[in-house]
């Protein structure tokens, strides 16, 4: 899954990509795959007739949804959920299979939706219509978008009273940490996924804020984790570094780069979690 730092990379890409570029052909690729990303669109043509001819202005984000502003009072918003991913690419390179959308770009150039397990979701709407939308309306911390204060935020821990891991999952808590950055904050902090996280101390508040800006900050400069299977890969197809750096993810059995005593892998109800038991109390 593409977490919040992937899916800032990729704005922060398209934002230096196709802002000013103008959309001269769209694709939306033949067979039922593509029109499931397009779930919300009866037909093709529609998606054509909303598009085509329009220049890119903004890339906004909110949550983990991508936001395209275009010139026509268009938004395409893209939801790339556990599976999808963009690419920009010359309009010779061959369309990989799984592609479900291609846009064209006049002066050269084309962005393309891939998706083999078709969990992405495409639409476009008018501004008018996002505005009344709740899905687009972001509810939760965004660590990358706006600052919260410290108090703001033990004040938030001390309300929802769960074990520290359950509530770094929760989407409806913190925008999209995955199991990924969320096991690798908690060791920066150094403390256990189980800790309730009404029962912290302002200290443990103030480093586990700290774990969570700085590791997000650094996740991005890092260009994003590509480890595993569905591995990462930016607007132009290039991997990033910061699964070099994990200290604990999908490191069970290995010394821990701070103290050398084993990483441990424990599985609860509702969540797997990696630690180190001697770092993290
Ligand atoms: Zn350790």
């Amino acid at each position: 899954m593409p977490a919040l730092p992937e899916i800032e990379i990729l704005r922060r890409d398209l934002e230096r990509e196709i802002v000013t570029r103008r959309i001269k052909d769209v694709d939306v690729r033949p067979g039922t795959a593509a029109m499931k990303t397009f779930r919300r669109h009866g037909r093709r043509k529609e998606v054509q007739e909303l598009l085509t001819g329009a220049k890119v202005d903004a890339i906004t984000r909110v949550g983990r949804r991508l936001l395209i502003d275009l010139d026509n009072g268009k938004v395409i918003v893209v939801d790339l959920a556990d599976s999808g991913s963009l690419q920009k690419t010359s309009a010779s390179e061959p369309i990989a299979t799984h592609t479900h959308l291609v846009l064209a770009f006049t002066i050269g150039g084309q962005l393309r939706l891939v998706d083999p397990a078709k969990t992405s979701e495409v639409f476009v709407a008018s501004k008018e219509e996002l505005e009344g939308m709740d899905e687009l309306r972001n509810f939760s911390i965004d660590p990358l978008e706006e600052q919260i204060t410290w108090h703001h935020f033990s004040g938030l821990l001390e309300e929802r009273a769960a074990p520290l891991k359950a509530l770094l999952l929760d989407e409806n808590f913190i925008v999209g940490l995955g199991d990924v950055y969320s096991d690798e904050i908690l060791f920066v902090s150094g403390l256990r996924h189980d800790r309730m996280s009404d029962k912290m101390s302002s200290q443990d508040v103030r480093r586990l804020y700290r774990a969570l800006m700085e590791t997000l900050q650094e996740a991005v400069k890092l260009r994003g984790s590509s480890g595993g299977d569905d591995a990462f890969t930016d607007l132009t197809g290039v991997a990033g570094q910061f699964q070099m750096e994990h200290k604990v993810f999908e490191r069970d059995g290995e010394p821990c780069r701070r103290c050398r005593s084993e990483v441990v892998r424990e599985e609860t109800a509702t969540y797997v979690t990696y630690f180190c038991p001697q770092c993290q109390s």
